[in-house]
């Protein structure tokens, strides 16, 4: 589940990709150049197998997510679906990637808020989220919570606050690289404190997680497609969950607005891209796929189960998404310039 077809991860920008027609009776080669949209056609996509790209370690939320919708949307499109990890620089490194591969449909990226944080936040960003991705369609908004290892002192939000005002020197904040939600979130958590905290990075907070059930580190923001398990099976310490509303799936969780923390408010927001020339029948037999896919019973109920849900029909549409990538670039880029932090 691991590896890209080969032919489908050559980058764009390495030249055009040639097929052959034909072998003439001269036994000259008839090459034809099939240019950026992949020629081809079309009609017969997909007609192998498709790649959807994670920008964050396996087992993480946003693997965990595109895992889910994967399966039925290979069963709607006929082919097999591979998930693959590529993680680093808070998902920016595979964001670039995809946008740099082959624009036919089978390269694919899902990817989350990250996506409209990363201009502002990287300066030397190898893609623009907005030029270089065709939007394929909203997929789901997880809320996050705040979470910590057994062991960590404090038990509610608010002692949390205090403790990590008076230890800020050592204690130990996960996340999942600079951009990633779980840093967006943490960097709310400090502004709160008024303190800068020692981050922790990991390639996704899949393996975060794992340190922090071990005692590795000490807290983190997480999105529930993650830790509802570890919250339920009394493996953690939750504190909030970062939406105005409680989640039905953890009643007792208090908000971050209820425990006298309302800016620190986030809900992390997916969506899947592929690249800026790919085709637009293409895009939109991956459009109605996820659509279906996100109708599909047992994802709605796993979904539910993980704290979130689908979004809405009409936002699992290419113009809904761009809205929202617009928005949220508008929204976040002025925050993370006075926060003054970047990646590198
Ligand atoms: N939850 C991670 C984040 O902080 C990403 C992941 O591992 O899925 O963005």
């Amino acid at each position: 589940m691991e590896t890209m077809h080969a032919d489908r991860s050559t980058p764009r920008r390495r030249g055009h990709r040639a097929r052959i027609l034909a072998v003439a009776a001269t036994g000259t080669l008839i090459l034809a150049a099939c240019g950026q949209g992949g020629g081809g056609d079309t009609a017969a996509y997909p007609d192998d197998s498709i790649t959807i790209t994670v920008p964050f370690a396996a087992g993480g939320p946003t693997d965990t997510v595109t895992r889910l919708v994967a399966k039925p949307m290979s069963k709607e499109l006929g082919q097999e679906i591979v998930v693959k990890n590529a993680e680093g620089a808070g998902g920016t490194l595979a964001a670039g990637d995809v946008a740099n591969s082959e624009p036919d449909g089978y390269n694919l990226l899902m990817h989350h808020i990250g996506m409209s944080t990363a201009p502002a936040l990287y300066p030397d960003l190898a893609f623009d989220p907005l030029k270089d991705f065709k939007t394929i369609g909203l997929v789901t908004d997880v809320p996050m919570t705040i979470v910590s290892n057994k062991d960590f002192e404090p038990n509610t939000l608010e002692e949390l606050i205090t403790y990590v005002k008076a230890n800020a020197d050592k204690v130990t904040l996960a996340n999942a690289g600079v951009g990633a939600a779980s840093h967006l979130c943490g960097l709310l958590i400090e502004q709160a404190a008024g303190v800068d905290l020692n981050e922790v990075p990991y390639d996704g907070t899949g393996p975060a997680l794992t340190d922090l059930v071990g005692g590795q580190v000490d807290f983190m923001c997480d999105q529930t497609t993650n830790t509802v398990p570890q919250i339920k099976g009394d493996k953690v310490k939750a504190f909030a969950v970062t939406t105005p509303e409680r989640i039905e799936v953890l009643p007792d969780l208090q908000t971050t607005a209820e425990a006298g923390q309302p800016d620190i408010k986030v809900g992390v927001w997916h969506g899947l891209y592929a690249p800026a020339e790919t085709p637009d029948e293409v895009v939109k037999a991956v459009t109605d796929a996820l659509a279906k896919a996100l109708k599909d019973p047992a994802v709605v109920e796993k979904f539910a189960e993980l704290g979130t849900e689908p979004v809405p029909e009409d936002q699992v549409t290419p113009e809904a998404q761009t809205k929202l990538l617009t928005e949220q670039i508008d929204l976040w880029t002025p925050v993370i310039e006075e926060a003054g932090v970047k990646g590198s």
